[in-house]
């Protein structure tokens, strides 16, 4: 009785076969993954050299803030997503996090930012606790003009080793205009169009109070998806 033997042509088409589908259908779920309604794939991610960073330096995923002292929900995401994302990630290792100044409300967000980027000069360590009471001192009606030079350098003088006098000098000799102007052009570049916006490597978080939306873009990263 002869033996039916398996051609190895008809072996390999068919491993193609299998082999084809299966790229297509990681090409169909990796479209879906960065174009679902919760993120937007923005195809770079943006730069945070001479940005103030906290966590470790090499975290594999980088998330920033796109943000203003002024706005409202800025302070919002500082309270009730902020802490969530630093303990989940930023303190365990997995994630860089940094804020880049959005002037969306004048004068008096140039002036805190400019504020902002002399203390992180000055003192990249005492940045964040400048940012975090900067933003404790946005009253409730944020509407009224309250970043004023004697506030802002009031804050600045309860940070740990920060010099107000140089600060107000710096201040007046526009000594942080190129790194304000730096976050405008990546405000332009990334087309940021509200505060906050939250970028997790190359993708936008579409609802930067989705923590979920956040976490899942991370973990993507994290296992090489993004
Ligand atoms: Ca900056």
């Amino acid at each position: 009785m002869m033996k039916e033997k398996h051609s190895p042509f008809k072996f390999a088409v068919g491993i193609t076969l299998v082999i084809t589908v299966l790229l297509i259908a990681l090409v169909v779920v990796g479209n879906i993954n960065s174009n679902s309604n919760e993120t937007t794939a923005l195809g770079k991610q943006p730069s945070i050299d001479d940005q103030p960073t906290l966590g470790e330096p090499d975290a594999p995923v980088t998330v920033v803030e796109f943000g203003d002292f002024k706005c409202p929900a800025c302070k919002a995401w500082g309270k009730n997503i902020f802490p969530q994302l630093e303990s989940d990630y930023v303190e365990t290792g997995k994630v860089t996090f940094s804020f880049v100044n959005v002037l969306f409300h004048g004068e008096e967000s140039k002036l805190a930012s400019q504020v902002a980027e002399l203390v992180y000069q000055q003192n990249p360590d005492a940045y964040w606790e400048f940012h975090k009471a900067l933003f404790n001192e946005q009253p409730e009606n944020h509407d009224s003009t309250w970043v004023t030079k004697e506030k802002i350098v009031e804050v600045a003088g309860k940070v740990s080793n920060i010099d107000t006098e140089k600060l107000e000098t710096d201040l007046e000799n526009g000594a942080a205009i190129n790194r304000v102007n730096q976050d405008r052009g990546l405000v332009t570049e990334f087309d940021v169009q509200q505060t906050p916006t939250i970028m997790v490597n190359d993708t936008m978080i579409e609802d930067p109070f989705d923590y979920e939306a956040i976490q899942k873009a991370i973990e993507d990263e994290l296992e090489g998806n993004g």
